[in-house]
């Protein structure tokens, strides 16, 4: 599944005069036109109401060259425009939006003074051609000129958008070469996040009115695009394969930037991004100022055209995630990303709240120590999750892989099972769920009797000797409802074991019913009941539970009902869902937790790692979390097996969450297991995941195989069952 992003932002034209005459625009006046502050902070809070994180301030160009423009902005206390601006900015920044200008061509000192107030700047590049009719009497839109301004924003370490214009009277062969231009900016100055492809459309005039209400009113009232209107003499043709052969040279020419195509001046979007296109651009909660007669089209109806493709729509910054540290950006600014939007900070072991020192010089030792199934500190633990050194990176992974050739061997397990999740309604609504749903969701869904007797009869063909039964907190469900579904499970196939409830499934039975944890366990184990899936585990840290899933059980009571299953003589497995917001730091008071209740119990049969799929969920969409790079999913694999140490010798790689080629990959990173054939799999799938729902023990094997090892068919409780042996060299 392929990530496309766009901006949630406000526009301000905090001022239209414009020194330049550009042909297309309609936008620009030459008399003079300057919000007052107060008009300014009204529409500031106006941003804030709209749940907008970017405001856009968008402006003509130089308008203090208009004296009654000049004479106001005297007024308001400002020397020039740029300090206005800056104003502007700071009061966007204390009202937690964060501002991104596009106020034309700019020399160096006026750059750097907004760089103290913005996340990002922008200037179209437009063209190369300096000649174009369009730009007549427009100075500033010559190519030199422009990339001067670019340049020096890259000189200055700004995070920066540019684009071109396309169909504004320039050739096929000029699109390219502006392209080529501003990659050659990019090659000196890696500032450039993101380039936009904008189709020329022609505007009617709008003389005597404010475009900015045209644009604002056609947004709210989400009209259809205004009639088309002919194009003027000078534009030069587009069409959708031009387009195409302009995303595919941006791809080609800096694989490392972002593609932005404006989704509302024409149907194309859908199709560049099908071709590569990977953002949207900002979608003003105030309509288009540039060309206000067409909206954009809502963020919900985009999601649905994206996900009919297999693509997921996403929140992103103003600023791109690679920028958001203390070399891009001003510390006032970051102060604001970090307050308000910390979800959207990439992964750096650097901590968002308290800055905690990741002490990597421990990581040589630690590894070591581990090795030999000894326990880890929690600085040592934080500072092996954190680790980016690849020489580490391969330590890690070895010593792994001797700490499960000594604890499993070499034999690859799976057990051949079956999921039912009888029921995706949920009340408990964590940010990190794509599969829970409301009650009245139309895509609520709860089995009945029969469907769920046919999903056993289709495991018990299908050779399964475990199911595996979880579900969203269903509000209506009592204790004997659960009981129920344990009862019926095993009428059906009696020889199936009943590997099944989630701690927080359990918590509920617990609320609904009255009964402490082991009562329940008892009354579950009479009806069934073989182990617990150790999930609803997440992180186990309040503080993480807080941010991603506050109606969930807290640690101490996930804790109390794993070690009740254990006391009552159910074994478990224990999760761990990593690669979201938290910090290295977390996962190490996760394993001590692990560790901890393993020392006390032992009845953890298998730790199972979870990597985050974001797509379909708030945290996804909103919250700026990017799927985990596989190369971190293995070395966060490797840790897991080092701060096991000798505790839990089963560690368990999840095709449904990484793919079965990276799972078997994971072999070598400390795994010994690969979970089950599964037949059915919701939770991942509705969050996003497309590595399937299920495999053949064929399958399973095959990849072990591939992966040098011999395989076997286990029980939920680790009881051998079949061995398959590496075929013999021909
Ligand atoms: S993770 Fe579980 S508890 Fe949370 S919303 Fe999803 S189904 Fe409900």
């Amino acid at each position: 599944m392929r990530r496309v992003t766009f901006s949630r932002n406000f526009t301000l034209s905090l001022s239209r005069t414009c020194r330049c005459y550009c042909k297309y625009c309609a936008f620009a006046t030459h008399r003079a036109h300057l919000h007052a502050p107060d008009e300014v902070e009204r529409l500031l809070d106006e941003a804030v109401k709209r749940r907008a994180k970017e405001l856009l301030v968008l402006t003509g160009e130089r308008p203090e060259v208009n004296a009654e423009v000049a004479e106001r902005l005297r007024s308001y206390g400002h020397e020039d425009f740029t300090s206005y601006v800056a104003w502007a900015c700071e009061r966007a920044l204390e009202r937690g939006l964060l501002p991104h200008t596009n106020v034309g061509v700019l020399d160096r000192e006026d750059l750097a003074r907004l760089r103290e107030v913005t996340a990002s700047q922008g200037l179209m590049l437009e063209s190369v051609n300096p000649d174009l009719e369009a730009h007549r009497g427009s100075p500033t839109k010559h190519p030199l000129r422009r990339l001067e301004t670019i340049r020096a924003a890259g000189e200055l370490k700004i995070p920066f958008t540019s684009g071109i214009l396309v169909g504004i009277g320039e050739t096929p062969e000029e699109r390219v070469e502006a392209l080529e231009a501003l990659a050659a900016v990019h090659a000196e100055h890696g500032h450039l996040q993101e380039v936009i492809l904008q189709n020329f459309v022609a505007h009617p005039r709008y003389y005597g009115a404010e475009p900015g209400e045209i644009a604002d009113a056609a947004q709210r009232s989400a009209t259809e695009p205004g009639a088309v209107v002919a194009p003027p003499e000078w534009a030069s043709e587009v069409d959708l394969d031009e387009m195409r052969r302009l995303v595919r040279a941006c791809r080609r020419l800096m694989p490392d930037v972002g593609v932005q195509i404006p989704p509302n001046l024409s149907n194309w979007w859908i199709a560049l991004v099908e071709e590569g296109a990977t953002d949207l651009g900002g979608l003003s909660a105030n309509g288009d100022h540039i060309s206000p007669e067409h909206p954009f089209p809502s963020p919900p109806a985009m999601r649905r055209q994206l996900e009919a493709r297999g693509h997921a729509l996403a929140e992103r910054l103003c600023v791109y995630p690679q920028y958001m540290d203390g070399d891009w950006m001003e510390q006032g600014v970051l102060d604001v990303v970090k307050a308000r939007y910390w979800s959207f900070i990439p992964r750096r072991g650097s901590g968002r709240r308290a800055e905690r020192a990741i002490r990597s010089e421990l990581v040589p030792r630690a590894i070591e120590r581990a090795r030999d199934g000894g326990p880890l500190s929690e600085d040592e633990l934080t500072a092996l999750f954190a680790e980016r050194r690849s020489e580490a990176i391969e330590d890690m992974r070895q010593a792994a892989d001797e700490l499960r050739a000594e604890l499993a061997g070499d034999t690859v397990t799976f057990v051949v099972n079956r999921n039912i999740n009888v029921s995706n309604v949920c009340v408990v609504g964590c940010a990190f769920c794509g599969f829970g749903q409301g009650k009245r969701s139309p895509a609520a869904y709860e089995h009945d009797r029969a469907e769920f007797v046919a999903r056993v009869e289709e495991a018990v063909d299908f050779g399964a000797t475990e199911l595996c039964m979880q579900s969203g907190i269903h509000p209506d469900w009592t204790l004997a409802d659960y009981e129920g579904w344990l009862r019926l499970a095993k009428e059906v196939a009696p020889q199936l074991h009943l590997h099944a409830y989630s701690a927080m499934e359990v918590d509920h039975m617990c609320e609904t019913s009255g009964l402490a944890p082991t009562e329940v366990f008892h009354r579950l184990r009479e009806a069934g009941l073989g182990s617990t899936p150790g999930t609803a585990a997440e992180v186990l840290h309040d503080g993480v539970r807080e941010r991603i899933s506050p109606n969930k059980l807290p640690v101490a009571r996930w804790v109390e009902i794993i070690e009740a299953s254990h006391a009552a003589g159910l074994r478990s497995t224990v999760t761990v869902m990593f690669g979201h917001i938290e910090e290295p730091c977390e996962l190490a008071e996760h394993m001590r937790v692990v560790r901890r209740l393993q020392a006390r119990t032992g009845g953890f049969t298998e730790f199972v790692p979870l990597s985050f799929v974001p797509h379909h969920t708030l945290l996804g969409r909103t919250h700026g979390i990017e799927e985990i790079s596989r190369e971190e999913n293995l070395k966060h694999t490797a840790a897991f097996r080092l701060a096991l140490g000798r505790s839990v010798p089963s560690l368990q790689a999840s095709w449904v969450k990484m793919g079965l080629d990276a799972a078997a990959e994971a072999l070598r990173w400390g795994v010994n297991d690969l979970g089950g054939t599964l037949m059915e799999e919701s939770i991942s799938r509705l969050a996003g995941s497309q590595h399937g729902v299920r495999l053949e023990p064929a399958d399973l094997v095959g990849a072990a195989h591939a992966a040098g090892r011999p395989a076997a068919e286990r029980t939920t409780l680790y009881e051998l069952r079949r061995r398959y042996e590496l075929p013999v060299a021909a």
